[in-house]
């Protein structure tokens, strides 16, 4: 006998399975497409353990014929195209006929399904491929599928599953997304009961993305409106709302989810200006573009497009989006970036604890406090005011629950030469400070060099396990996705360890108690951008994960160029830097000051050749 068999109906479609069926999302993502297909406009999603257990998305659409029913779930059953030819005019979203075989071959599938003619519907039953029975059922207009124990008997699949809680937050994921996409569609997701979106369906975008994303987003988006041969919709995020990862910039390209890195590079440009290095503005785009004019191609599982004519798909987003920018804000004269700098510096302040608590009064910007004595300790924590909060001689960390004030171990040896007895030249373009040393000149970039302070001090306290938590006093009330809650819930763990505890508030978010201790940290700010950076980093490896959150947080926190330091400040800068090891590069290994001999200068003005 020859060893080429071919492979049963059942165990191909396992096989496509893999394809098209990776998690619980998937599947989701393809019955939701389906309900849309089929001209729903009222969308039920319920999962429970996260989807593996339990999928049930019911739909108010067209619904299939009884005849239809079983044919739906062969593979290449489709009622989307009847030849290659209508391949080129595609208006529904799904249209390879695979969705349903796919799913049904790993699973348990229990569908029911009426359409507007009949006066009965039809139930089906499915299991692992098996078609277990069909019957007449009463029910009303529309399809009501549920699926349970996925890849119940493919455990290699099951076995790639991750917790159930983040199975949820991907298939809250990807409902929001084309929730986005289909503001004339109600959506409704519940897991394990609880509710996680709803969408009002009433055709206005902007009413979805409140719904998905909070009323604080919701008030913070410009509308984009551009109607060339590419027609352009959607909102972008002002400035304030950027957030460290693309996770909220989400493209449709006629009414499909899809990733186009030619689009997001066109949101950077048109942003360029608005935003600092590594932020990704908010963004909700539908393109419409006419296929007979640009080509696009989906790749069907990465949902990655690609265009025949990039430059037209770049320079329509990016005029579009950049007309919106201008003609929403004032242009500003100084440096825009300047002025984005710390964009919730208002909302941040700490107000004066109470007994024991340290205080650090950020709020009183350009006063000068100082001396704020915890308990009897005599180590003072001297406070610069003006807007740069500068914080050098820091010696003790109070914490939340610990009876006495921490002493962190004082590192008051002079490691690095004599920086501190460097005459300060001055500093240039509120930037870089100039230092003479001995023969040498010093060079030194002051974000880089604080940077490089707040950084150390932070490590060190969290290598020796010196809690570094600080109570806020004020309320920090974060407005999350479902997604991003789910991400909090599970990594607990990790942000306190950095010093951020959090309590869900409502449904929709998180209320702040703690934050690092560290200068000048502004939690809303640098708690978003490590749960940006952990969500879309995956977090492999935990012990190079936290040392770039830690530096995240010391580059979040340090003194930004251009912010004129007096001599004061300055001298306090060096004194941090001199017990350091190495105080002359930066975290990343930039350089956090460059060296001149006196030497080297003679000869580069010739005085000795
Ligand atoms: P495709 O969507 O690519 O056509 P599927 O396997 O997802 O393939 O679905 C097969 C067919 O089943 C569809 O073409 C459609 O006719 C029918 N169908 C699936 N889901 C629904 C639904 N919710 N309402 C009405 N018809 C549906
Ligand atoms: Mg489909």
């Amino acid at each position: 006998m020859g060893n080429i068999i071919i492979l049963d109906e059942n165990t191909s479609n396992k096989i496509a399975a893999g394809e098209v069926v990776e998690r619980p999302a998937s599947v989701v993502k393809e019955l939701v497409e389906n309900s849309l297909d089929a001209g729903a406009s009222v969308i039920t999603v319920e999962i429970r353990n996260g989807g593996v257990s339990y999928i049930k998305v019911m739909d108010n659409g067209t619904g299939m014929e009884e005849d239809d029913v079983v044919i739906a779930f062969e593979r290449h059953s489709t009622s989307k195209i009847r030849h290659a030819d209508d391949l080129e005019n595609i208006s529904t979203i799904g249209f390879r006929g695979e969705a349903l075989a796919s799913i049904a071959a790993v699973s348990s599938v229990q569908l029911t399904t009426r359409t507007g003619k009949n006066p009965h519907g039809t139930s089906i039953e499915i299991q692992g491929g098996n078609v277990i029975n069909v019957k007449p059922s009463g029910c009303p207009v529309g399809t009501t599928i549920i699926i349970r124990d996925l890849f119940f008997n493919t455990p290699a699949r099951f076995k790639f599953l991750k917790k159930d809680t983040a199975e949820a937050g991907m298939v809250s994921d990807i409902i929001s997304r084309i929730a986005l996409g289909n503001p004339q569609v109600s959506f409704k997701l519940t897991s394990n009961g609880s509710v996680l979106l709803h969408t009002p369906g009433n055709g206005d975008q902007k009413s979805t993305i409140f719904s998905v994303y909070g009323k604080d987003t919701a008030k913070d988006v410009y509308e984009v409106k551009a109607d060339e041969r590419i027609k352009l919709t959607g909102f972008v995020g002002k400035p304030e709302i950027a957030r460290a990862s693309r996770n909220h910039q989400t493209i449709f390209i006629n009414r499909r989810f899809v990733r186009s890195k030619i689009i997001t590079s066109a949101l950077d440009e048109a942003y360029s200006t608005f935003l600092m290095k590594n932020k990704y503005a908010f963004a909700v785009l539908n393109l419409e573009i006419n296929p007979a004019i640009v080509d696009i191609n989906v790749h069907p599982s990465k949902m990655e497009v690609k265009f025949s004519n990039e430059q037209e798909v770049f320079k329509a987003v990016y005029h579009a989006v950049h007309n919106a920018l201008l003609s929403q804000t004032q242009i500003r004269s100084a440096s825009p970036a300047e002025s984005i700098k710390n964009p919730y510096r208002m909302e941040t302040s700490f107000v004066k604890p109470e007994y024991r608590q340290q205080s650090i009064d950020y709020s009183k910007s350009g006063t000068f406090e100082e001396d704020i004595l915890v308990k009897e300790t005599e180590k003072k924590i001297e406070l610069k005011g003006d807007d740069n909060s500068f914080e050098f001689e820091k010696q003790i960390v109070v914490t939340q629950g610990s009876e006495e004030p921490v002493l962190v171990e004082e590192k008051q040896e002079n490691r690095s030469g004599l920086l501190t007895d460097a005459k300060i030249v001055g500093q240039v373009f509120n930037t870089y400070i100039i230092l003479q040393q001995d023969e040498e000149l010093l060079l030194m970039d002051q974000h880089a060099a604080h940077e490089r302070v707040v950084y150390e001090d932070l490590k060190e306290r969290i290598e020796k396990s010196v809690p570094i938590a600080q109570t806020l006093m004020s309320t920090f009330v974060l407005e999350l996705t479902p997604q991003e809650l789910k991400y909090l819930e599970e990594e607990a763990g990790t942000f306190a360890r950095l010093g951020f505890e959090y309590e869900p508030f409502g449904s929709n978010a998180v209320i702040l108690r703690t934050a690092p201790y560290a200068d000048d940290l502004n939690p809303r700010e640098v708690f978003l951008e490590l749960l940006d950076f952990f969500m879309s980093s995956g977090r492999t490896d935990k012990k190079n994960a936290s040392d770039e959150a830690i530096y995240r947080i010391a580059c979040k926190t340090a003194v930004k160029g251009n912010k004129r330091l007096d001599e004061l400040e300055i001298k306090k800068l060096l004194q941090r830097l001199a017990v350091l090891e190495n105080p002359y590069t930066c975290p990343h290994g930039r350089p956090s000051a460059i060296k001149i001999s006196r030497y080297g200068l003679e000869k580069m003005f010739k005085r000795i050749v």
